[in-house]
This record gives C-alpha cells, sequence and structure tokens, in this order.
C-alpha cells in the first residue's frame, strides 16, 4: 500500500511537471503550424547586415521589422530616434489590452557584432543565411529549408550573424505575440515592443531614446530577450548583467623597425615591455593585482548566493567542451567568477608571427582590454584604475601617439586609450513584479528553471534604471554555443520555438 501510495504521488508528480497549461498548449500548436512560414521571415531578416555603424542597412532592418509588426496588427508601430542625427533608432508598437493593469516591454536588439567573413568557415557567410543539420559550420551539413508542411527537425540551426544575438530574440517576441492571437487568446498585460538597434556598439544612444520617449516607454517590468540560455540546457532567468568598458593600451619601442641581429639586445622590444605590463596585472591564482580592483564589490544578498548555490554545476562539462583543466581563477566555479570584475585581453598585436615573421624589432605592441563590472563598480573609475597601475608600473601615460620630445624625456611610453562603457545592473531578487515573471516562464520549464543574480555577459540595463527607474529581467532564449560575436553564428531551431513559449507565458502571465 505504502508503495502504491508512492507510485501514485510519483506520476502525479510527473503529470504536474508535463502538464503545460492549456494556453501554451495553443501557441505551441500554432506554432507547429507556422514553422515553415516563420522561418523563411526569420531568413529575411537574417540576410540584412546589421552592424549599427552601417546608417543604410540598419534603415533596412528596421523597415523590416515595423512591416513585421503592421502585418499582425501591433499598433502605433514607429521608430524611436535618438536625438542625434543618424544614430541608430531603436523599433517601438504596443498592444493595449482592455482591462490589463499590468505594462510589460519586450526587449530584443536587431544589431549585430562586425563580421570578419574571411573566418567563416568555407561555405558560410554571415549574411547568407543557411540551414544546417548539424552543431557546426560544415558545409556539407548545408540543408534546403524542406518544403512548407514537411517537418523541420528542432536540432538543426540557422547560421547567420545576429541568429543568436539578436534577431532570434526579436523573432521569438513577434511570434509569441502571433501565436497568442492567432490561437484565439489575448495578452493578460498590455504588451509593448522595442527593438534596440546599436546595442552591439554600446548603446551609446540609448539614453537619448530613453529621455526622448517617456511616455512610450512606461511599464512595469522591461523583459530583456537576449543571450543564450544555461550550458545545461536549462531555461535561464537573470536579475542582472554585468557592465562593460573597454581600452586599448599600445606600448612604444623604436620608431622603426630595427634589425634583431645588429640591435637585438640594446634596444627594448615593446612586444615584451607589454608582456610585462599585462603580467604585472594578475596574480598566479588568477586575480587582478591592479590597486582596488575589487573594492567596490556590492556583495550578494542571502538570496542571490542561494541562487548561485541551486545552480546546475556545468564546470566539468564546459572545461571538457572548450578543452582546458585549470580555471583561470583558482577555487573559482564559473558562475563564482561571473559575479567579480574581470579584466579580459581581448586581442594583441605587434609585429607579424610564424610564416609572415621577420626578425625585428617591433615599433609598437598593442592591446585591447575589455573590462567588466559587477554591481558597485563604476566603469570610469576602473579604466581610472588600469591606467593608474600602468603609471605605477614607471610608464609616461599619453592619450596621443609620443611625440619626438616625450621618447627623450620618457624611458617607458604607453598611450591609453578609454572608451565609452556602462555599468552593470542587478535587479533585487525579491521584487514582486520579478517573481511573477520567474513563475510564468517556470510555467513551460518542463521543471527546470536556473536562476541567476547575474549574467556574465552585459548590457546597458542600468541606463534603464537610471533613466526610466525601471525594473528589467533577462529571459534568454539561444542555445549556449551559438558562437555569438564570433564566425559562424548559429542558433538551434528547439531554442526558437521554446523562446517562443518562453515570451508568450510572460504576455499571458496574469
Ligand atoms: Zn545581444
Amino acid at each position: 500500500m505504502k508503495k502504491l501510495c508512492f507510485l501514485f504521488s510519483l506520476c502525479l508528480y510527473s503529470l504536474q511537471i508535463l502538464a503545460q497549461p492549456p494556453a501554451i498548449e495553443k501557441v505551441r500548436k500554432l506554432r507547429q503550424e507556422k514553422e515553415h512560414e516563420w522561418l523563411n521571415e526569420f531568413i529575411q531578416l537574417l540576410a540584412i547586415p546589421n552592424e549599427a555603424s552601417d546608417a543604410y542597412n540598419i534603415q533596412r532592418n528596421a523597415s523590416l521589422i515595423m512591416d513585421m509588426m503592421r502585418k499582425r496588427n501591433i499598433q502605433d508601430v514607429k521608430l524611436l530616434s535618438p536625438a542625434t542625427k543618424d544614430a541608430p533608432p531603436a523599433v517601438y508598437g504596443e498592444i493595449k489590452v482592455p482591462g490589463a493593469v499590468k505594462t510589460i516591454i519586450f526587449y530584443a536588439h536587431y544589431d549585430g557584432q562586425p563580421v570578419d567573413p574571411t573566418k567563416w568557415a568555407k561555405g558560410f557567410q554571415p549574411f547568407t543565411p543557411v540551414l544546417v543539420n548539424g552543431k557546426t559550420a560544415d558545409a556539407e551539413k548545408i540543408i534546403p529549408l524542406p518544403p512548407a508542411g514537411s517537418p523541420v527537425n528542432e536540432d538543426w540551426r540557422i547560421f547567420a550573424r545576429g541568429a543568436s544575438d539578436d534577431k532570434g530574440g526579436v523573432m521569438s517576441i513577434l511570434w509569441a505575440y502571433e501565436a497568442i492571437v492567432k490561437s484565439g487568446q489575448l495578452p493578460n498585460c498590455n504588451v509593448k515592443f522595442f527593438f534596440e538597434g546599436e546595442e552591439e556598439a554600446g548603446s551609446g544612444h540609448l539614453q537619448e531614446i530613453l529621455l526622448k520617449y517617456p511616455n512610450e516607454l512606461k511599464s512595469d517590468i522591461w523583459v530583456i530577450s537576449d543571450g543564450p540560455v544555461h550550458q545545461s540546457g536549462n531555461k535561464l532567468i537573470c536579475f542582472g548583467v554585468r557592465g562593460d568598458a573597454n581600452m586599448d593600451i599600445t606600448v612604444y619601442g623604436p620608431t622603426r623597425p630595427l634589425h634583431s641581429g645588429h640591435y637585438g639586445n640594446w634596444v627594448p622590444n615593446p612586444a615584451l615591455m607589454m608582456a610585462k605590463l599585462l603580467a604585472s596585472m594578475k596574480d598566479e591564482k588568477g586575480k587582478v593585482t591592479i590597486k582596488g580592483f575589487y573594492d567596490d564589490v556590492t556583495p550578494l544578498s542571502p538570496a542571490e548566493k542561494a541562487a548561485i548555490a541551486n545552480m546546475p554545476k556545468v564546470d566539468e562539462q564546459m572545461k571538457n567542451e572548450l578543452g582546458f583543466i585549470k580555471p583561470e581563477m583558482d577555487g573559482y566555479s564559473l558562475q563564482e567568477s561571473l559575479m567579480l570584475p574581470s579584466l579580459n585581453i581581448n586581442g594583441m598585436q605587434s609585429a607579424n608571427a610564424g610564416k609572415l615573421a621577420a626578425n625585428v624589432i617591433p615599433t609598437i605592441a598593442m592591446v585591447t582590454l575589455d573590462l567588466r563590472l559587477v554591481k558597485g563598480n563604476d566603469y570610469e573609475v576602473q579604466q581610472q584604475r588600469v591606467t593608474d597601475h600602468i603609471k605605477a608600473q614607471g610608464y609616461y601615460v599619453t592619450d596621443k601617439d609620443p611625440t619626438a620630445e616625450e621618447r627623450k624625456q620618457y624611458p617607458k611610453i604607453a598611450k591609453v586609450i578609454k572608451y565609452d562603457g556602462y555599468n552593470a545592473q542587478r535587479t533585487p531578487m525579491d521584487l514582486p513584479i520579478a517573481k511573477e515573471v520567474v513563475e510564468a516562464v517556470r510555467t513551460t520549464a518542463n521543471g527546470t528553471l536556473v536562476i541567476v543574480p547575474s549574467l556574465g555577459g552585459s548590457l546597458p540595463l542600468y541606463k534603464f534604471e537610471k533613466y526610466l527607474k525601471a525594473n528589467t529581467i533577462s529571459v534568454p532564449i539561444a542555445n549556449h554555443d551559438n558562437n555569438q560575436h564570433a564566425e559562424n553564428e548559429n542558433i538551434r531551431i528547439k531554442n526558437l520555438w521554446n523562446g517562443v513559449e518562453t515570451m508568450a507565458a510572460i504576455m499571458l502571465m496574469k
């Protein structure tokens, strides 16, 4: 009897996990009918180049998205243009639902990272979207989109710049709304759409838009659809993001490249100077040694610590997948290290290496640093700390190439260029509306939902807090192995469809 009872409760438990709310089942059914049409639409959008600095194509992207919104009877579709002329606009639209008391703004961005087509795998081009029967960019696995009515395998992927970051986000939001309406339902909240056009370029004009359109952008919460789900494959909700700011550092050797035999040992080599400078920034345990680097970090709340402790452990899986055995920060799990500010070397250049190498002493060495920030950090303070550290290593710091006079005066010269950046943001985990979003998404997550206080990646969410006093929560949809920001970017079809259900569940939350 005891055993029977146990079996019965086990069945009940499984049913609870498996049973999807009927509203979401309707959304899924509609999606199954629309798959073919939707994928064609997505491919059309992916074929338009989308670097934020490419004003002509940014406009084409924005126009196509507006057409897609009008086709779905979304109201008040328009561009929200920043005060600065020719800066990328955001695409806006809204749905007023009779009797709704809450308003949710759904955010995604339609611009993408710059591309280097030569780095894409053979047979692949950033703006020629292709369907692939596999996980990697293998030209032999490129397949045509099957004709309407034939099944689309959920493990197939679409390869193109922006597929996962973040045109997939744009589409999942529009498709979710369409699926709700066409399956005979209505959202339970007022829905607003906001698609940014220069996120990957640092959102330099976002605040102008936020300040110019306060009425359009009133809401109870912003739901951000950007970034990957958890590496375990489970759905993910993030209460915050890290901030980001870049810097370029150049150090100088002789004024012209020199024969390494005639001058080696005597003329200082900038590549070695740079290597020493960078090595001085971190200790053996991977901690940044720059003075004050961790001083402003806001400690994690008990709820945030608990959320991290409850996350599935993927460190061993990821080490295996990425081919290394020892993490850079000794004693820290992946998630723990993402809760600290970081100093990353994005790339280094001096003279040529390998086949193109010549026996020379180079004239310069250059590096780009990427500073990720957590709650409490100010990006300009953090950049200044790096500059102060360079000075403390005996460098004269300037923001231009050194003059002949400066070269005579200082033995070690560094040019430091600081780029505009932004701070981190974290929404409190006990905010009621955020908790409602969590519960809505949980109904679509088959019992497994990963909740994290902060994403490792960055979005300018602190601007929403600062200029609109708005709440934000991130609900990413892409597969974790999507190569975002790099060559061969892709999205798995299943992640798109899961994304539709996730966004629909939020629109349907009471
Ligand atoms: Zn993105």
